[in-house]
């Protein structure tokens, strides 16, 4: 009774007339619901993972230690390059006042102060540059410690937790699967019956089909009037469940 390859039957009259793709219907419901729980089950594994204050606490002190190195390290840079910038300047002053080409004794005392306060300025600059290093030296230790805790805590956290990783991972994949096979589904069921579907999915608990099981209803489990269940049998157009609103299909085997 599977009528996937017929998605119109076409009347005399040339009126086309829904063929109900029940097995394709109730195949992509049941994907919809397995795919509803892969994420509630995946959406519960991640507040599990997630609620690990340890973890989350190593997992600052690194980003807290990094955010010290990195401004001190920015810094050495900074005073590395206005040090060579001032030895430079020191330098082509030295030449120049050498050079003999400068005669004017206030211009050249003038260079000679330069120098001196460049010079000065370096040392200072040395000094701070020293320090600097010291307190990188320091950043580095710390970040470095941190690193080693927080891979720690997350190896044991790993190893706690391999049962609901593992289960993760394997619902990820299977989650992945699904959405494949619903793609491949969608494209065999007419756009207008999909319609109806998804519109009902949300009033309906997700469940918008429901199958007729001994002229019952599968979900609501009441009893229906025999036009339906002629109707549902025929699988000609769409069939609601009298009582529930659901779209009644016919399934054989
Ligand atoms: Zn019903």
């Amino acid at each position: 009774m599977l009528r996937s390859n017929r998605t119109y039957s076409v009347m005399s009259n040339g009126h086309s007339l829904f063929m109900i793709q029940a097995s394709e219907l109730y195949r992509l419901q049941e994907i919809d619901l397995n795919v509803q729980q892969h994420h509630k089950r995946l959406d519960e594994i991640a507040a599990q993972l997630a609620d690990n204050k340890a973890l989350a606490d190593a997992q600052k002190q690194v980003t807290d230690d990094q955010a010290v190195l990195t401004p001190l390290q920015s810094k050495v840079r900074k005073l590395e390059q206005d040090i060579l910038s001032n030895s430079n300047k020191v330098k082509e002053t030295d030449e120049a006042l050498y050079s003999g080409r400068v005669r004017n004794p206030k211009e050249l005392q003038d260079m000679q102060q330069e120098i001196q306060s460049l010079k000065k300025r370096n040392q200072e600059l040395e000094d701070i540059l020293l320090e600097t290093m010291l307190s990188v030296d320091e950043a580095t230790a710390a970040l470095k410690d941190s690193t080693t805790k927080f891979e720690t805590i997350r190896a044991q956290f790993e190893t706690a937790n391999k049962n609901l990783i593992d289960e993760q991972k394997r619902l990820r994949s299977e989650g992945n699967a699904l959405l494949k096979s619903r793609e491949q589904l969608i494209p065999t069921i007419d756009p207008s019956i999909l319609k109806i579907y998804s519109n009902m999915r949300p009033r309906k608990n997700n469940q918008a089909v429901a199958v007729l099981v001994n002229q019952s209803c599968s979900v609501c489990r009441v009893q229906q009037d025999m036009n339906v269940i002629q109707a549902v049998r025929k699988g000609e157009s769409l069939t609601y469940c009298s009582s529930c609103g659901r779209i009644l299909i016919y399934r054989t085997g």
